[in-house]
């Protein structure tokens, strides 16, 4: 094992806690923000949307109730949550679990399956393990990744449709939904805000975004994506109606190691992070769980394989590699149609 130097870059959202309401009168959007997840969640609504600002904003404050309430259950961060149950006990014998959280399990398990195990949520032991190769700034030995990958698979995972149960086959085992969790927050948020009458919003849960109804009555949503390497710079615009658009990458989270650049994704299939050849991967779909499992699996798959999203009817997807030093992006044939994409600008 060698020792090196480490570099720690979290995102702004990370650090940055605050709380705010705006009221922009120019553009006519009340703008809530809130810490969740370990990120900065915002919710936007045009302020003409349905009702009064005050109305509105109590309507929000739900939707990031909502938010924390997911936090809870399925975050590995917190003790008492749902997950860090299943984690703590469900090693060879079957565990009650929620509707809800069996329910993301099982569609986890299925785009597994779907993205030809490159979607994995049982790389929890991969995921510590390269946690404590960041914090010691050693590489990890060969023996300890084959023990962790050991420990992972998804055909590992045991559910039980009948008695809403889940075991785990190998000792050791744990699962992370780190990579579904907020794009399903961002969901239910949405969910929430249509429950009460809100027909246009944005929620941002730390990038995974879904854009509901339209700006206003003529403009969709325009997203900006931010470029790879330049925090000021956006490279694309995208409008955006009725849809979740999510970007997955090393570009927020990632350490470097023995001078390589390592991403937070793991490829479950070597037991190594993702290196800095694929930059970021960006999808659409018409939920937010959907684009944000195939934003991390096609991080793990490159260029080559944007053909996963083939068979997920309504999603596009746009690949950013960095090939010897130069951005270069991959998009699926919808995509540059789809959304009148001229130029990226990389
Ligand atoms: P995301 O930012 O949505 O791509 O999710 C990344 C997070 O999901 C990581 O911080 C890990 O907790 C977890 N994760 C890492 N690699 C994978 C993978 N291949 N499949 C599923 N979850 C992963
Ligand atoms: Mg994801």
């Amino acid at each position: 094992m060698k020792p090196s130097r480490i570099f720690f870059l979290f995102s702004m959202a990370t650090l940055i806690a605050l709380l705010l309401t705006h009221f922009g009168k120019e553009n006519r959007i009340v703008e809530k923000t809130s810490l969740s997840m370990g990120t900065i969640v915002q919710i936007k609504v045009p302020s003409d949307c349905c009702e009064s600002q005050k109305k509105l904003e109590e309507k929000i404050t739900h939707a990031f109730s909502e938010v924390r309430r997911v936090e809870n259950v399925f975050s590995v961060y917190r003790e008492n949550s749902e997950v860090s149950r299943i984690n703590r006990l469900a090693y060879g014998q079957p565990i009650r679990i929620s509707d809800e959280v069996f329910g993301l399990i099982e569609t986890a398990l299925e785009y597994s399956k779907r993205t030809d195990g490159a979607f994995d949520i049982t790389v929890k032991p991969l995921v510590d393990l390269w946690a404590s190769a960041k914090v010691s700034g050693m590489m990890p030995g060969e023996e300890e990744i084959k023990a962790a990958l050991a420990k992972t698979g998804p055909q590992n995972v045991i559910l039980d449709k009948a008695f809403k149960t889940i075991s785990f086959k190998k000792r050791g085992m744990s699962i992370d939904l780190g990579a579904i969790a907020k794009g399903y927050a961002t969901d239910r948020a949405i969910a929430m805000l249509k429950q009460e009458g809100i027909t246009a919003a944005i929620v941002n849960s730390g990038g995974d975004m879904y854009c509901l109804g339209m700006r206003s009555k003529k403009e969709p949503w325009t997203i900006g994506i931010q470029h790879p390497r330049d925090r000021e710079k956006t490279f694309l615009e995208l409008k955006l109606a009725d849809e979740a658009i999510d970007t997955s990458g090393d570009y927020e989270k990632f350490f470097v190691l023995n001078g390589k650049r390592y991403s937070h994704i793991i490829d479950p299939r070597t037991g190594y992070p993702v290196g800095d050849e694929v930059v970021s991967a960006t999808v659409t779909a018409g939920d937010s769980v959907t684009a944000d499992i195939y934003a991390t699996a096609l991080c793990v798959l490159g260029p080559k394989r944007l053909d996963i999203i083939k068979e997920a009817k309504g999603v596009e997807a746009m690949i950013v590699v960095n090939e010897d030093g130069v951005l270069k992006p991959y998009v699926s044939p919808g995509f540059k149609e789809r959304y009148s994409v001229s130029k990226i600008d990389l």
